[in-house]
Formats: C-alpha cells, structure tokens, sequence
C-alpha cells in the first residue's frame, strides 16, 4: 500500500521528516494487506469530549445543597464560611442515594514499565496486579452513567499491556464506545507504527507524553539511555504520521516534562522544539488560535520533581527564582514570536501562561505567598501546601484506582498512599466513596501536599464558584428579604 500523504499542516522541515518516515518500511509493514487502511478508517471510533470536572462538581453541589443554603440564609444566617460549608456537604449532597457523577478518574493497570532499569526521577511504588480485565471494564461501565468520565490510564507503562489496551475489545475503545475521553500516560516508547494506528483508531483522546528536554543527551541522562530517546521520538513521530493516514485529529500529544534542576534552564529551548514539530492550521484556517483544529496539541505541563528520594534533582530557591523570572521570560518571549510567524494577529496574541494555564507550577495556582517564598518552599519539594484550601471539594468527583483494587480519593494519595477507600471489587467506585464521606471532613492531609497542580487550580475554582454564588445569594436575600431568590445553579 503506497499512500501520499502531504502533512499539509506542517512547516516544510516536518513534513518531509514525517513523509520520510511514512515511506520507511517500518510503515509499510502494518499496511501491507489489501483495504488494511480503508478498513482502519472505517472502524475509527471518534475520541469523546471530556466533561468540564469542575462545573460538573459545582453544579451537582449547587442542585442538591442550594435550597438549604438559601433556607439558612431566609433564618439570617449571613456568615460566608457556614453557609460555604453547607453548600459544600458532600455527605448532604449524596445523601439520595442517586448514582452521582464521577467526573474524573485515574486507572493504573499497571505498574510494570518498560524501562528497567528506571528513569532516574521515577517515584513509583510497585503492587501486584490483581484486576482482572473483566474488572476494569466493570468500573467503566459504573463510572459511564450519568456522566462519562475522563478516564486517565497511567502507569507504570499502560502500553506495556498491548491488546488489552488499544485493542478492538481494549480499555480504551470499551471507554470510548461508553462515550468516556481516554488519556494514556506514555513513555511512548512501544508506540510503533501498528499501536499509533490503533491508538487512533480505538478513539484515544490524548496522550500525556513525558518529554523534559529537547537536549538527547541531557534526556537520556534522565530516562537511563540514547536508545530510549530514540524510540520516544520515533513513537511521537508515529502518532502524527497515524493521525495523518486515518485522517484524524486525535490523539492530541500532551507533554509532561519533569523538571529537575539538570533540564529547567532548557525549557525555552523545549518549548521552541516543540512549535516547531506540531501542526500549525492557523495561517490557512480560523484566525483565532483557539479555534484551531490543532490547538492544544503539544501543549504541556509543567511537573516539579517529586519524591523524597529526589532530593538531588531538585531546583534550589535561587534556580527557581531565575526560572520563573529569565527562563520564563525567554521561553515568552519564544512563543510571542511563534504567534507572530504563524499570522496570529497582534490583538488575539497571548502571553504563555495564559494560552497554557496549566504549564506554569506558579502562575497556574494561587499561593499564599510571593515568589522568593514559594520558591524557598519548591526548594524543599514543598510546590503545592500553601496553595491548598481548607477543604477539598472535588474528592468525590474523581477517583483512582491501582492495580491491586485500592481505591483512592486522587493520584497523589495513590502515590503516597494513606488507607484506601476500599478495594474496588468490594460494591464498586460509588459505594467505596459513599462508605468513606466521613473521611471528607480531614481533608486536606498532610500526603496532599502532592495534590496535582491542575487539581489545586480546580479546587480553588470550585471554591471560589461556591463563594461566588452564595454571595449572589445573599445579595438577592438582601434586595428581596421577603422572598428568597430564585435557585439558579
Ligand atoms: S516511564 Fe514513568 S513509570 Fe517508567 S520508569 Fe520512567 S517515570 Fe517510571
Ligand atoms: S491531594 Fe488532597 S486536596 Fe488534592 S484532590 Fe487529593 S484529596 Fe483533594
């Protein structure tokens, strides 16, 4: 099978890296028989749409706890905490016991990865797989009503799994059928030429990609060898040439990089390879950046090292000052003009921090305290503590799940493990979180200090939502103190 493919949404150097790469006989390989690729275009399950966690959350909040919250505010109470508390009881809140919505959730079928020996910041602590695939298709089928989940599958190496993964009867297309957006967290490594046209055809969402530097040398330092530099490269590159044979737009490649005190002056750098090898549609199609088909694509996180035993890597208080103030700077400066050469005009252009929200560990979340602290408190891994709230209230919306069964509230407790909320064979997701409401009430502790950035960020907006509608509410009881307002979530 010979087909032309133009990569028309690439800049010219890419494209004849990824023509090249298409007419390897690596390619042609998985697309020898006859229709193969017809065939593959035809069983193409669209990759669903995530829904929005946070308003999800506040919304469920609102309907079942509002009518309370204005009762308490009709007897006079006004004090913005108490009613915030009542607004935000979970417990309240699924008390009728209805199936309730599981917005988010994390699902580790393995720990096992690829590299052996490990990357050198992995802080991975291993347990034994005892779900059975049968099990892990039980919590999709929970989870799916009555709203399907963004379904994160992590490792370890989820890819290490094969069939049971991207397979026509894998987790992915049983979640994308049940209308789930699947993510894999992925070295990337295993992704050859057959496992990218099956991730696309299987309906994958995303994948979160870790990548730390643009540097082979510095990344094979930190990942333990060249050949696995390669072979991530080489599996990014296939999922773009996939996307391109199936005529799909998914997955999107999400970039994770870790950042260590050997990679964070690298970042503008990274950044700059980046832009430069993903698909650009805006000078031919819509003017905004947004609306582009592309947008979002090679996007990134950035995740400050985590773990005890990654004392060494970590950034000192005066690295990250300068990161956060010159390096940031630069890598702005780095996106500004790729904005300018890609026909973005001057008003839509963007800074960084606000085209990806989520990139920056600082700017992303509100701390509670300026930059010299924070950094003083990142020197010591401490990234997140003086960003948390008094309570959590996105707990009960997401779940993750390990492979031995151990339920957990979220991924930094799976990391860090306090006792579970049950085995999730024993009643299933929603019955583990209904036994475990009582636990709400001590959260935050002390293990969330590794709360994900991009949970603290809907945390805080969750609260500051809830805050936002009560104070609505008392205004409107204020205006109107014979009637209570309407209940308008
Ligand atoms: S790829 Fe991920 S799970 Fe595997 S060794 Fe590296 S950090 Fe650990
Ligand atoms: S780490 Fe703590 S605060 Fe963050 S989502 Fe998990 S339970 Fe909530």
């Amino acid at each position: 099978m010979r087909e032309i493919l133009r990569f028309a949404h690439y800049l010219p150097a890419q494209r004849e890296r990824l023509q090249r790469l298409a007419e390897s006989l690596e390619w042609q390989e998985p697309l020898a028989e006859p229709d193969s690729l017809a065939r593959l275009r035809a069983e193409c399950l669209p990759a669903p749409k995530a829904p929005a966690q946070l308003s999800g959350a506040a919304n469920h909040l609102k309907e079942r706890n509002g009518e309370r919250v204005r009762a308490l505010i009709r007897d006079g109470v006004t004090d913005e905490d108490t009613l915030l508390a009542a607004l935000g009881d979970w417990p309240a809140a699924l008390a009728d016991g209805d199936p309730f919505p599981i917005l988010f959730i994390g699902l580790v079928p393995t720990l096992n990865c690829s590299f052996e020996p490990r990357c050198v910041y992995c802080n991975q602590v291993w347990v034994p797989r005892l779900l059975s695939q049968q099990d892990w298709k039980a919590i999709l089928d929970e989870v799916a009503h009555p709203v399907p989940p963004y379904v994160y599958l992590t490792g370890g190496e989820p890819l290490l799994l094969g069939e049971e993964i991207w397979g026509n009867d894998g987790l992915v297309a049983h979640a994308a059928r049940l209308g789930c957006a699947v993510n894999i967290n992925t070295n990337a490594t295993m992704i050859t030429p057959r496992v990218a046209l099956q991730l696309v055809r299987a309906g994958t969402a995303k994948l979160h990609i870790s990548l730390d530097t643009a540097d082979p040398a510095r990344q094979a330092e930190l990942l333990g060898g060249r050949d696995r530099v390669d072979a991530l490269w080489r599996g990014i590159s296939n999922i773009q040439v996939a996307r391109e044979l199936l005529g799909s737009n998914h997955p999107q490649i999400h970039i994770n990089c870790v950042v260590t005190r050997l990679n964070l002056f690298e970042f503008p750098a990274l950044l700059r390879f980046l832009l430069d090898i993903r698909e650009v549609r805006s000078t031919d199609g819509p003017a905004k950046i947004t609306e582009d088909p592309a947008f979002g694509d090679f996007a990134f996180h950035l995740i400050p090292v985590g773990g005890d035993d990654n004392a060494p890597l970590r950034p000192t208080a005066a690295e990250w000052k300068r990161f956060y103030t010159g390096t940031w700077d630069e890598a702005d400066r780095v996106w500004r003009d790729y904005q300018a050469a890609i026909g973005v005009p001057e008003p839509d252009r963007k800074a960084l921090a606000d085209h990806v929200p989520f990139a920056n560990a600082f700017r992303r979340v509100d701390h509670r305290m300026g930059l010299d602290d924070y950094c003083e408190r990142a020197a010591r891994g401490d990234y997140w503590q003086g960003a948390l709230g008094r309570r959590c209230f996105v707990a009960p919306s997401q779940a993750f799940v390990l492979p031995d069964g151990a339920q957990h509230w979220c991924g930094a407790h799976a990391i860090r493990r306090p006792p579970p909320l049950g085995d999730v064979r024993e009643g299933g997701i929603r019955a583990n979180i209904r036994r475990s409401l009582h636990r709400l009430a001590e959260l935050p502790i002390d293990c969330c200090s590794s709360c994900a950035g991009a949970t603290c960020v809907i945390n805080q907006t969750m609260e500051r939502n809830l805050r936002t509608q009560i104070a609505d509410w008392l205004k409107e009881a204020s205006a109107n103190p014979s009637a209570g307002a309407p209940l308008t979530p």
